[in-house]
């Protein structure tokens, strides 16, 4: 899939977490997006050094319901691309391009596919969620989606993924949260995600994983993953990472 320079502009923001934003864009010259979920999007800000910067955002959409390029972004203050965007009005634009991305669901033999995340690293997953209901017809297939953040309320889109839980049996929905001390529901959990794999009962060969997000989430599981006997091909991953 090419990928193609366009301008975006903003249709719709609306918050979803406390540091955490849901923008809804369009192409300014009213031709879709051909895209494959899990991949992602690149904008362009003028900054003060005078060379462009590059920040990227996964996909948030779920295709099939939407035609709008959707993004989750987390405000990092004093951030070039956060400033801007958490300014941004409905009708302004912005230059990107795409799409682009490797971390995409894949034909092959396994019989789970472990999603794991922290924060706006769920982004991709949702978008992949259409996908999943198909892979999902298989009763052979599962899915573990775990996603970590710090509070309750830091728990982004998981609405969409309590209600997919209860519309496909062989998938299954796990928050992770490092700091909440409140009462919890069966798939609310206390800690870091990286550290949920033990009750996993990950079988290598069998299963693969996919990790988003926090570089540091990211180094920690794919050590434990490799210790664990997991080939490297069978895990899949992207850091949230500013490129310059
Ligand atoms: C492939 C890819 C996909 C991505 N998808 C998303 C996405 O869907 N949603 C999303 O919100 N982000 C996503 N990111 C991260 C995003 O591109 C930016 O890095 C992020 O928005 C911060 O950019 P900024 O310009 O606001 O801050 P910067 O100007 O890059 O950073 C300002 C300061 O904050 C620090 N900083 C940067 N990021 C963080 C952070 N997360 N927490 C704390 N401090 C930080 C920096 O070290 C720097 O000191 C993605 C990154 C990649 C590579």
């Amino acid at each position: 899939m090419a990928i193609e320079q366009f301008t975006l502009v903003l249709q719709s923001v609306k918050a979803l977490t406390p540091n955490t934003k849901h923008f809804s864009f369009i192409r300014e010259d009213g031709k879709g997006l051909q895209y494959l979920p899990g991949q992602f999007i690149t904008f362009s800000f003028d900054s003060a050094d005078a060379k462009p910067k590059r920040r990227s955002y996964s996909i948030a959409s779920i295709p099939g319901q939407t035609d709008a390029l959707d993004m989750a972004i987390a405000y990092v203050e004093g951030g070039v691309a956060s400033e801007f965007l958490f300014k941004m009005e409905p009708g302004q634009k912005l230059p990107a391009m795409g799409p682009a991305g490797r971390l995409i669901l894949q034909e092959e033999p396994i019989s789970r596919c472990v999603l794991v995340a922290t924060g706006t690293g769920v982004a991709p997953y949702r978008c992949m969620l259409p996908q999943l209901a198909e892979k999902l017809k298989d009763p052979n297939y599962s899915v573990d989606l775990l996603l970590g953040v710090r509070f309750k309320e830091d728990c982004l889109y998981a609405q969409d993924f309590i209600e997919f839980a209860k519309q496909h049996a062989n998938f299954r929905f796990h928050a992770y949260y490092s700091r909440e001390e409140s009462q919890l529901e069966s798939f609310e959990h206390k800690g870091y995600v990286q550290h949920a794999f033990h009750g996993l009962n990950l079988k290598p060969g069998a299963d693969v994983i996919y990790l988003c997000g926090n570089p540091n989430m990211i180094d920690e599981a794919f050590q434990h993953l490799v210790a664990a006997g997991f080939a490297t091909k069978d895990i899949r991953r992207e850091k949230y990472i500013s490129s310059n």
